[in-house]
């Protein structure tokens, strides 16, 4: 978790990886710019928030409020903000398809299955989010091979056609203590959600804190099965259904 291993210097091994993440970050806005950033505020995202606003500024950040994230987040939302002197665009979900998603759902009726859950997903992720990148030529996210067994199939640099730009992934080669060395180097600010056992932060009801050493994705829908844990925004990784409600 985040108390792990302070370290307050980078190896030549973890400086490389800085190095070459920055470069692929300004080649993909050479190739395909312009270029945005979708930050999920998560460990991963201090670490790209940090590195685009001070070495390749010409990158659009956004986020996307679903309107259920965890007060943590906002408050972190308010440090970068004081920290960068800059704001990250904020989305939102549309307002009448989120009064029909819960006129027909109810409040939490995520919980209630799959499809329920995905077409929450839909409204107050997927929709804002296709919204959010339309026009640029690229967007970066901040997946790492680690973080589960389907995103460990994931390439620095490819084509996301279902959303018609590329996609560009420069810390997939990044251990969990790569990002918290460049953390803790840096002294960035992070959500203190990680350091009581949230490895993945989403939205308030869907994430819960981990045992340490588990799957860092399997706090989010953790009354799913383990490979449908993805919102929709990774689009190659499949979906597989499952009904059960959460204990
Ligand atoms: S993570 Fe949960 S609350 Fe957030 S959009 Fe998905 S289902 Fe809805």
């Amino acid at each position: 978790m985040a108390g792990q291993a302070v370290n307050l210097e980078l190896t030549e091994a973890q400086s490389a990886k800085v190095h070459s993440t920055v470069e692929l970050l300004r080649q993909a806005v050479r190739d395909h710019g312009p270029v945005t950033y979708s930050n999920s505020l998560g460990a991963e995202s201090m670490v790209l928030t940090d590195l685009i606003w001070t070495q390749v500024p010409q990158i659009d950040i956004f986020s996307i409020d679903t309107g259920r994230l965890p007060e943590e987040t906002y408050h972190l939302m308010e440090r970068l903000e004081r920290r960068y002197q800059r704001r990250m665009r904020l989305v939102y979900p549309n307002a009448q398809s989120l009064e029909a998603y819960t006129s027909e759902h109810g409040v939490n009726g995520f919980y209630n299955g799959l499809n329920e859950r995905q077409a929450c997903c839909q409204v107050r992720k997927i929709e804002p989010f296709k919204r959010a990148i339309a026009g640029f030529g690229a967007w970066v996210t901040g997946v790492r091979h680690e973080q589960s067994a389907s995103r460990a199939l994931a390439k620095a640099v490819d084509f996301d056609a279902p959303n018609g730009l590329y996609k560009v992934s420069p810390i997939l080669e990044w251990t969990h203590e790569d990002v918290w060395a460049y953390i803790r180097t840096n002294k960035l600010p992070y959500n203190p959600l990680h350091d009581k056992g949230y490895p993945s932060i989403g939205c308030a009801p869907c994430t819960r804190a981990v045992e340490p050493g588990a799957d860092s994705r399997s706090g989010r829908w953790w009354w799913e099965n383990s490979d449908s844990k993805e919102c929709g925004l990774h689009p190659k990784i499949r979906i597989v259904a499952t009904s059960k409600a959460p204990a």
